[in-house]
């Protein structure tokens, strides 16, 4: 079965407007909507997790009403893995379980991407997408200088779906949350530092699957969607 988890707890700070970024309408539908319809449609997708702010969970109960793979609307937490936890706690224990966590807020995500998604898992118990980075990426120190720097050729910007085999990823958190220094930004980072013997298989990304966090981000989903 394969489950996609859309994480939409979050409070979208760096939009700066009244409300989380996954309700703000783009082409006549609220950014979360988009996100779960890209899912709804795909043949090979079987349930849908919406994983809500708990302030706004009867918000989402309606704009998820008319898309029946929506199974389970859970409140999130306070991070974003505290939201990923969530969904995996819906499906504790059952078998043969494919877990693909989005996030909400990446409404263009295509059909192309979720079917590779799909089919590398079935090699593959841990999947990430990622495009080449255009930009140099440099680490700075505590003082704001740079100490250093990976050759461009060999990094990569992440996007979402982020997918496991459910013991996988329910293995790795399990670990991991042991573990005092425990911080992460994204799933496959959990499975990369705690069971470093996994392989991560990386799917090819794409340039439209934008993550919707400042407001330009909106005048170019807009226009994508509108192609
Ligand atoms: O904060 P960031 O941009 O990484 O958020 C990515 C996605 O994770 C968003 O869709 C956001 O709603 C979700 N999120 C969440 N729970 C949190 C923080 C973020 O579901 N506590």
């Amino acid at each position: 079965m394969n489950v996609a988890v859309l994480l939409a707890g979050g409070s979208g700070r760096r939009m700066g407007g009244p409300e989380p970024k996954q309700f703000i309408q783009i082409a006549g539908r609220s950014i979360l909507e988009h996100s779960i319809r890209a899912f709804h449609e795909h043949e090979g997708i079987d349930e849908i997790v919406v994983v809500a702010h708990a302030d706004y969970i009867d918000r989402i109960r309606g704009i998820a009403a008319p898309y029946e793979k929506v199974k389970h609307i859970v409140p999130g937490g306070k991070e974003r893995y505290d939201s990923s936890l969530a969904a995996i706690a819906c499906y504790k224990g059952q078998m043969s379980v494919n877990l693909l966590i989005h996030d909400a807020v990446r409404p263009l995500v295509s059909t192309r991407i979720i079917s590779d998604c799909i089919e590398a898992l079935k090699t593959y118990k841990a999947v990430d997408v990622a495009i080449p980075c255009t930009d140099t990426i440099v680490e700075v120190n505590a003082e704001g200088a740079i100490c250093r720097i990976t050759p461009r050729s060999m990094l990569r910007n992440v996007q979402t779906p982020q997918c496991f085999r459910l013991e996988t990823i329910a293995k790795a958190y399990e670990i991991g949350l042991k573990d005092p220094t425990f911080v992460t930004s994204d799933d496959c980072g959990v499975v990369f530092r705690y069971l470093p013997d996994e392989p991560i298989y990386v799917v090819a990304g794409e340039t439209t699957n934008i993550k919707v966090t400042y407001p330009e981000d909106l005048i170019l989903a807009e226009k994508i969607l509108k192609q």
